[in-house]
């Protein structure tokens, strides 16, 4: 590559997980590369998504789990009335948020990457402008480009936020006050992390959907099982098909009601606090994309699957895009594997990304995970390509494990190929589910099917065996059908 008249070889605008694998991957392979980030290093997952709220979910789970009279006594254990500190809950998940983006910032430096601070903007086909922090401008020149810039909180309008009444996740996780009364808008994976915390920490919590269902981005069959212990088993009171259409901050916070169907005003709600999690916002409005003719998709950044950024539907030489910004399954390992394969093409080894395997987790307690197909996306497909849908249940309650935890409230759900066995998708929810899924999730990326897969020998007794029986019990029907045939 010759990189003499540039200032860089690539540049990389953001430095949230998906800036920081490309950064991290492109320097490690010989390039001189320059991150802008105009915030904090390590962006939404280190700083205000991922790792502070897992922080705050182990504190919280331990605080449940001790707080649980009667699951312990099972065990014969009687412990005395659980106590905590807030301040020292919020204490842990600052000082890993404080440890983590330290040492990102330190491999990134004995890498030799440039870290440049400031916000950073397209200048035309490969120049970047800069925005130092000083007020200070100017234009850096550059092979490739790579646009990582993430996404914010969406707050839908009506709902003023303060910040400190109202407020999203990004000062959620600072767990300043615990509210004795919080309502919680939006039954997403935030929006349920954060349900798990305020209830093991003693606040009562109003869920608000505006969509039919709680829970509606999980599969139904899943929710069915998993809401029961995960909202009704708590102090949780859930309402869907409702929509918060106005809420005004205070003491106390009024929150306006109404049926989304209709818009019929249903009541006034008055609660201490109200966490907005109703989805993000991708950002790229600062990014001066029209000096490429980049036209977004309700601001997010279209890519192909080498991600190279689309102009018209036609890839931009020399421009890259990865992470939230592009609005690809939004999560951080996304972002992450998104770098890793800009790099490669911009190395010149051709690579794709392969959605399908990237696995989502819910961290609740139980926790809730997928990967692959849904059950409605599975059923498009096999009437596209004319194949039987196959979808068998495994139970936690038939697990010696999870029996022996007394935790054997969960269900797997795998869907598969009848034809020829190929796994499509699994939802799990139960305990461990987020380590569980993983498996499923090299089979699908391997494309592997259930017949090979059922006689991969797992170690007994182990949550593992939930994830065998389901590739045993799909071998079987499979094993049936041909001997009917
Ligand atoms: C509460 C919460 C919990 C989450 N939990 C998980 C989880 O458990 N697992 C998981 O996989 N994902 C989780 N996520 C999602 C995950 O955080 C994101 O998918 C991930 O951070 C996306 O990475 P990214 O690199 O695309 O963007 P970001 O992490 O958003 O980073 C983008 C960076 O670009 C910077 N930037 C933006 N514009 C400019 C500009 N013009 N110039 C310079 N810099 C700029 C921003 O300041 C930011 O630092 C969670 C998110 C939230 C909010």
């Amino acid at each position: 590559m010759n990189a003499k008249n540039f200032d860089f070889d690539l540049i990389i605008i953001g430095a949230g997980y998906g800036g920081f694998d490309a950064a991290k991957h492109a320097a490690e392979n010989g390039l001189k590369v320059a991150i802008i980030e105009s915030r904090d290093m390590g962006g939404t997952c280190v700083n205000r998504g991922c790792v502070p709220s897992k922080a705050l979910l182990a504190a919280s789970g331990r605080v449940r789990e001790m707080a649980a009279a009667k699951h312990l006594s099972s065990f014969g254990i009687h412990a005395a009335p659980v106590r905590f500190e807030r301040q020292k809950i919020a204490n842990h998940a600052n000082k890993l948020v404080a440890n983590i983006k330290n040492s990102l910032t330190k491999t990134l430096e004995r890498l030799g990457v440039t870290i440049l601070r400031g916000i950073g903007r397209l200048e035309g086909h490969q120049q970047v402008g800069l925005r130092e922090i000083s007020g200070l401008d100017r234009i850096l020149s550059c092979r490739d480009v790579i646009i990582a810039t993430g996404s914010d909180p969406f707050v839908p309008p009506g709902i003023e936020v303060d910040g400190r009444t109202v407020f999203t996740s990004d000062e959620a996780i600072n767990l300043e006050w615990l509210p004795r009364w919080i309502a919680i808008i939006g039954s997403g994976y935030i929006g349920l992390e954060f349900a798990d915390i305020y209830t093991a920490l003693g606040c009562e919590v109003t869920m608000i959907e505006a969509l039919e269902r709680a829970m509606p981005t999980f599969d139904s069959d899943i929710t069915k099982i998993a809401a029961r212990n995960l909202i009704d088993g708590r102090d949780i009171d859930s309402r869907a098909g409702v929509l918060a259409s106005k809420i005004t901050p205070g003491c106390p916070v009024k929150i306006e009601l109404a049926e989304t169907k209709s818009r019929d005003h249903l009541e006034i709600l008055e609660v201490d606090a109200v966490l907005v999690a109703t989805g993000r916002v991708p950002c790229s409005k600062g990014l001066n994309l029209d000096s490429m003719s980049i036209e977004t998709n309700r601001g997010f950044v279209p890519i192909d699957e080498n991600m190279r950024v689309l102009v018209q539907d036609k890839p931009c030489p020399n421009l890259w895009a990865v992470g939230d910004v592009t609005g690809k399954l939004m999560l951080a390992h996304t972002a992450a594997a998104q770098g890793t394969i800009a790099v490669e093409n911009i190395l010149g080894n051709h690579k794709k990304i392969d959605y399908r395997s990237i696995p989502a987790a819910t961290f609740t307690h139980p926790e809730i995970s997928s990967v692959g197909l849904t059950e409605p996306d599975a059923k498009e497909l096999a009437s596209k390509e004319g194949f039987e849908l196959g979808s068998v249940r495994s139970y936690f309650k038939a697990n010696s494990k999870a029996l022996a935890e007394l935790e054997s409230d969960g269900i797997m759900k795998l869907l598969y190929r009848k034809d020829n066995g190929e796994v499509l998708g699994a939802h799990i929810y139960g305990l461990h589910a987020a380590d569980l899924i993983q498996e499923v999730a090299n089979a699908i990326f391997r494309r592997q099917n259930v017949i090979d897969l059922a006689s991969e020998v797992h170690t007994h007794p182990t949550l593992s065996e939930v994830v065998e029986v389901a590739y045993k019990q799909a071998s079987q029907q499979m094993r049936k059908a041909t001997e009917k045939k």
